[in-house]
């Protein structure tokens, strides 16, 4: 009985599609996680939010190719699978999903295309990104027919584009889990690791600058570009580092229309090459 236990208790790891497909075959409540692995705090979120929803979860690494539009950017990606598989097995996953490229893309789809008003922040910058982000989920999703995935606030933008586009495709639900941090308030991210201590000092500062600009703006509203112009200035003159964007968005549409309505802040910089983005 005991053995029978821990057999049941087991988590399946696999690697081939059709084995999903048998796998997975009987559970009409399962939950998925996708992820690009290098597993943190951020990622057990989704994964325990999951469990507490849904009868089952599924978690899948995969360094999906088609969302970098640098190839060092893809080389470089922090790959960590021998921890990444024990952290899923303390957390009680019942799937882990590690498919090969050729098995996610072994037909072409060149028809996701963001719209013009869609092309905003990280869109704006990393050209073919959310199309490869798009791609693959939706190679998934046709795949593992989730009830529910869970993402992560931290990608609001991938959230709120993965969003409209799933749940108009699929009968699957897609949530959005709150952003945790280290204690300096740093979001946490499989790309922290490619930072040096300085580095990691610097984003520590810029955050916490980040979220009193942010109170700000909510009690001075109408002063709210001025107030991203000085920060911007204020950062640029004293740390060394590039900033993509900083800019105000309305939580419900991404529209720069906040007046009256809720927004978030939403930044992208670089420290010595490595990207960080995050909201607020
Ligand atoms: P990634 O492995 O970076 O592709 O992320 C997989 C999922 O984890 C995405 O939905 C991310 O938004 C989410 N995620 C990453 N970092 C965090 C974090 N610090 N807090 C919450 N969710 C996160």
């Amino acid at each position: 009985m005991f053995y029978l236990l821990i057999f049941l208790l087991q988590m399946k790891l696999i690697k081939l599609k059709t084995d999903l497909i048998k796998a997975i075959e009987l559970d009409k409540r399962l939950g998925f996680v996708p992820t690009m692995g290098s597993l943190h705090e951020g990622h057990k979120t989704l994964i325990k939010t999951s469990q507490k929803n849904c009868k089952k979860t599924l978690v899948s690494i995969f360094v999906n190719p088609t969302q970098f539009n640098s190839k060092k950017d893809y080389k470089t990606y922090p790959k960590n699978l021998k921890k990444d598989l024990s952290y899923l097995k303390k957390l009680n996953v019942d799937y882990v999903y590690l498919p090969t490229i050729k098995q996610i893309y072994w037909k072409k789809n060149d028809e996701i295309k963001l719209n013009k008003s869609e092309n905003i922040l990280c869109a704006k910058f990393r050209k073919g990104h959310f199309e490869g982000v798009l791609d693959v989920l939706d190679r998934f999703v046709d795949l593992i027919s989730p009830q529910k995935i869970f993402m992560g606030e931290k990608d609001f933008q991938q959230f709120f584009l993965v969003r409209n586009y799933i749940e108009n495709k699929y009968d699957t639900k897609v949530y959005v889990c709150k952003t945790i941090r280290d204690k300096n308030k740093l979001a946490l991210s499989s790309r922290n690791s490619l930072l040096n201590k300085k580095g990691f000092i610097k984003s520590g500062i810029i955050t916490k600058k980040l979220l009193s600009l942010k109170n700000e703006i909510k009690k001075n509203k109408k002063n709210y570009k001025k107030l991203i112009f000085n920060l911007k200035k204020e950062l640029l003159k004293n740390l060394d580092i590039k900033i993509e964007y900083l800019e105000c968005r309305n939580t419900h549409n991404l529209s720069t229309k906040i007046m009256n309505k809720p927004f978030k802040l939403f930044v992208a910089y670089y420290i010595n090459n490595v990207r960080l983005i995050d909201n607020f």
